[in-house]
């Protein structure tokens, strides 16, 4: 080992990120009341450092290391994208006023960006890769002022010094930033935030040398950008732009935190989580960072030769190796992970680590934490890791199985028992899904469906719905609540959500909507829902994981083979269609949706599993029709969340995909109306999928982009019904009739009158009464009098 890394002894046993929220949520309590105006931001401060405290030293205590950089300084007010575009004093224009004299960003400005203000909407929101988290789009454009003013990691760095412990700071990294960012407002077409490479990792060299006179010896930066090959910018460039960016920061020499000397800059990690690093190792390897971390969960460990056919030489890097899952919850197989690790060790790195494939907080806080949580059983318990498990698998691979050899040996007892656990493998349901014949996936041709439903459902030309849920009003949540305490039995919680149900109906049939709901108040949740009344589920008391910002979802557990013990909707959907004479919709949430916001077994693929859901979902629908619920709808939602990252796998994913949703919905007659929701605005990305899933009507998001996709479906020759939000339901705002009456319009240039539904672009659950009755109403008065000028 060189002098200058002898310094920088490389953490052998570390995370790549640990849960930012708190075991208890605190932080979103913190934040919230903050918001709220009940707490200074003084206090909210000191609430925040506290949280950090209490993080760095119970991770000191599950036995990460404290002078090796061990421990990883990952704290977020709000998300980790929106930390650094601040530290870089990154504002859109519109935003311009946030952004002091000297780049810097105050705290109230870091809010305000996140949440919008008035008439200033916020940064757009979009998922984080493949996962449920959902970050904040920085825009950045030409004359996007970029440098550096200040991170709160610099002053992380000194607190976890006050501990006596050495920490490593997270951020994002400047390739992975750059292609995260959208082009700002006016930019020329030919702009990409990545022809901003050089400014920002000219902000990125200061920031690291202020993190190094800090005292921090490593600083981790994320790439898992790298992870993907679907960016508009081809592979080549972003290779570049690696090589580029790294090349600069590297170049500047590597101080300890005893050295001196300004240029000086902690030793650099570079991590790609979330899948395949590929060949883009290439330019890490010539850029001469000083170590690699590499996802051996979903990723593969690099080939020793690169495209070329040259030999790569890993002899100045450090590899880490990231064998335990950090986005998902199953305890590792340890003998497995330490394989893995060898064959890292192979490539000849100057040293080897080991780590999570992911930063830990797409996982809860501890299994420890579910004690006595009556809906996951005893069993299942012991087959999970969340973060702190994690940590410990961690450390047992980094002693290795002479030194942990009773870890070890626990795991090799968890796999086998998990393998031959009853519910794991259920011969019904295996034997069912094993012997689908083609047929169980396709319907009647959509031309004798669309004839058939129109004899028998009747309805206008721009059929009005909504897309399931009404407002979960404070009573119903209160209920709820109740229940769980005890305090309410199930037969009044179930008779306070049926005066809900009617409730809903009467204000539809009020309002003149065509197509009803029955409003959805019984579920907590769309996916959780689902799972408490499905067998192979279970569900968690505290495993909250942070969805954006200070939201936070508590994802099931889909641990075996999946069915239905009874009808699960049927009552609601009867009730409420006993109530009217106009149709009512079934609702349900389709079986990729349930898997991508669930924690999924991985001891099989994902489309076996899915097809488990299917046939449950597929004897629900069996049964809504039987009960003569002529129209049901399920949501697929999360159809482009779980698109893999390489374009090479799309098409295997489409296919498992595309057939659980059909399979879920092939066995219903002709003259039942399959609808399907969809709420993104990435249409293209899917739209073969959206089309191969045959549903009779779709419902998608389209406000916020003015319905700019219509054009497009009619050119793909996109035929039937098809429902583009007309009011963007994640705010209060309350459309005008003119304005729907406009979209409308415009929808009929590219759609015919029997093809168009006229909806919101979601669920109304997170709305109020006031502003959904009055945005209901324009909505049926717009299409009403775009239907009297047809
Ligand atoms: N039916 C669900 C609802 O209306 C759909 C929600 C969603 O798409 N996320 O709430
Ligand atoms: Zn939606």
């Amino acid at each position: 080992m060189s002098a200058t890394t002898q310094h920088h002894e490389l953490p052998t046993a570390t995370i790549l990120g640990y849960p930012r929220i708190g075991p208890r949520r605190e932080l979103k309590k913190a934040v919230e009341s903050h918001w709220a105006g009940r707490t200074t931001e003084a206090e909210l401060e000191q609430a925040a450092a506290e949280l950090r405290r209490r993080t760095l030293t119970h991770l000191r205590d599950l036995g990460l290391a404290v002078e090796d950089s061990s421990i990883p300084l990952d704290f977020s007010y709000y998300d980790q994208v929106h930390d650094v575009a601040v530290a870089l004093g990154v504002v859109p224009e519109r935003f311009a006023d946030l952004r002091a004299a000297d780049g810097t960003i105050d705290l109230a400005g870091y809010f305000t960006l996140a949440r919008g203000e008035g008439d200033r909407v916020p940064l757009e929101m979009t998922k984080w890769l493949d996962s449920n988290y959902h970050y904040l789009v920085p825009e950045i454009g030409p004359a996007t002022a970029i440098s550096y003013a200040g991170s709160r990691r610099v002053q992380e760095v000194r607190e976890a010094a006050d501990l006596g412990i050495t920490g490593r700071p997270v951020l994002i990294g400047p390739v992975t930033l750059l292609l995260l960012a959208k082009a700002a407002d006016g930019s020329p077409e030919d702009f990409s935030p990545l022809d901003r490479l050089d400014d920002v990792v000219a902000a990125y060299a200061a920031l690291l040398a202020d993190l190094r006179s800090a005292g921090a010896s490593w600083v981790q930066l994320d790439e898992p950008a790298l992870t993907s090959d679907t960016w508009a910018t081809p592979t080549a460039e972003v290779a570049s732009a690696v090589a580029r960016a790294y090349g600069v920061l590297a170049s500047a020499p590597v101080g300890a935190a005893s050295d001196d000397g300004d240029a000086a800059r902690p030793a650099i990690l570079v991590t790609a989580g979330y899948g395949s690093l590929g060949d883009a190792v290439d330019p890490l390897l010539a850029a001469g960072v000083e170590a690699i971390a590499l996802d051996l969960v979903k990723g593969a460990v690099p080939a020793t030769r690169a495209p070329d056919g040259g030999a790569r030489d890993f002899s100045h890097v450090a590899l880490v190796g990231g064998v335990v899952d950090g986005h998902n919850v199953w305890r590792t197989d340890l003998d497995r992970a330490a394989g893995r690790l060898e064959e890292l060790g192979a490539l000849g790195a100057a040293a080897t680590g080991v780590t999570t494939s992911t930063s830990l907080f797409h996982v809860p806080h501890t299994v420890a934490d579910e004690a006595g949580n009556p809906e996951l059983p005893a069993a299942v318990a012991g087959w999970l890791a969340f973060a702190d498990e994690k940590v410990g698998e961690v450390l047992a691979l980094a002693a290795g199985p002479d030194g942990a050899a009773e870890v070890f040996a626990a795991s090799r007892a968890v796999v086998a028992d998990r393998a031959a656990a009853p519910g794991v493998r259920r011969g019904q349901v295996r034997e069912r899904a094993a012997g689908l014949p083609a047929s169980a996936f396709t319907r009647e041709a959509y031309a004798e469906r669309q004839a058939a439903q129109d004899a028998v459902l009747d309805l206008p030309a721009l059929p009005t719905t909504t897309i399931g849920s009404f407002p979960q009003t404070g009573e119903l949540r209160r209920a709820r609540a109740e229940l769980r305490a005890g305090t309410l039995d199930e037969a009044a919680y179930a008779e306070a959500m049926r005066a809900e149900v009617a409730r809903v109906i009467a204000l539809q049939e009020e309002l003149g909507l065509d197509v009803l709901v029955h409003g959805e108040p019984e579920r907590n949740d769309m996916v959780q829902y689902f799972a408490e009344n499905l067998d192979g589920f279970a569900v968690t008391q505290h495993g909250w994981v942070q969805s954006y910002g200070s939201r936070c979802t508590r994802p099931s557990i889909l641990w075996g083979d999946v069915s239905r013990p009874a009808p699960i909707t049927v009552p609601w959907a009867t009730y409420a269609s006993s109530l009217t004479s106009a149709p009512v919709k079934g609702m349900l949430t389709g079986p990729v949706t349930i898997l991508a916001w669930s924690f999924v077994r991985d001891d099989q693929g994902l489309g076996e599993t899915a097809n488990q859901v299917a046939l449950a979902l597929r004897d629900e629908i069996a049964d809504l029709e039987a009960a003569g619920i002529g129209i049901i709808q399920v949501d697929e939602p999360a159809l482009r969340e779980l698109l893999p990252l390489r374009r090479a796998d799309h098409e295997a994913y489409l296919d498992w995909s595309v057939a659980s949703f059909r399979l879920a919905t092939s066995g219903v007659g002709v003259t039942t109306q399959i609808h399907t929701h969809l709420c993104y605005s990435e249409f293209e990305e899917v739209f073969g999928a959206i089309d191969g899933l045959d549903a009779d009507v779709t419902s998608i998001e389209a406000a916020r982009s003015r319905m700019e996709i219509l054009p497009a479906v009619a050119e793909a020759g996109f035929e039937r019904g098809i429902g583009p939000g007309v009011y963007d339901i994640h705010s209060p705002r309350v459309p005008s009739q003119e304005e729907v009456v406009e979209l409308l319009r415009g929808a009929l240039t590219s759609v015919g009158p029997r093809t168009l539904w006229v909806n919101p672009d979601c669920g109304l659950k997170t709305r109020g009464y006031d502003e959904t009755t009055r945005s209901l109403t324009n909505l049926v008065a717009a299409a009403r009098e775009v239907r009297g000028s047809l």
